[in-house]
């Protein structure tokens, strides 16, 4: 089980930002960006790479929860980043699908 199905079934504490019935979004523990938030779905998905074509709607919910969380938050006319790592080798830690939402300075493309 990992640390994000724990804070969706409740085993361990998170700050939790916004919730429906399909996914879960709370704020990053190690913020990279004044606003950090996590849009993680219920359904365990590793990751967008070992997604099936059965957890498409639960994809699409992530994305539709991360604009529901921006518009709660005040973000869409300042504009927002949503990072999705995908494999160890590009950054990914949390074995269990997550959308990065980012904001709240100045963000530079291409990112590091
Ligand atoms: P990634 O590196 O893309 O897998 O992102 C995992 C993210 O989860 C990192 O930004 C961590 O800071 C964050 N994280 C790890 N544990 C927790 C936790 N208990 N609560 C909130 N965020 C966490």
């Amino acid at each position: 089980m990992t640390i994000f199905a724990k804070i969706i079934a409740g085993e361990i504490p998170a700050d939790i930002v916004y919730e429906d019935d399909h996914v879960v979004a709370f704020k990053d523990i190690n913020p990279q960006t004044p606003i950090h938030i996590l849009v993680v779905p219920r359904q365990p998905i590793v990751n967008v790479a070992e997604a099936e074509e059965d957890d498409v709607e639960a994809m699409g919910r992530v994305l539709w929860g991360a604009a529901q969380v921006a518009r709660q938050l005040g973000l869409v006319e300042g504009g927002y980043r949503l990072v999705f790592n995908n494999g160890a080798g590009a950054g990914q830690t949390v074995f269990h699908m997550h959308c990065h939402l980012m904001a709240g300075r100045k963000l530079t493309w291409p990112p590091g």
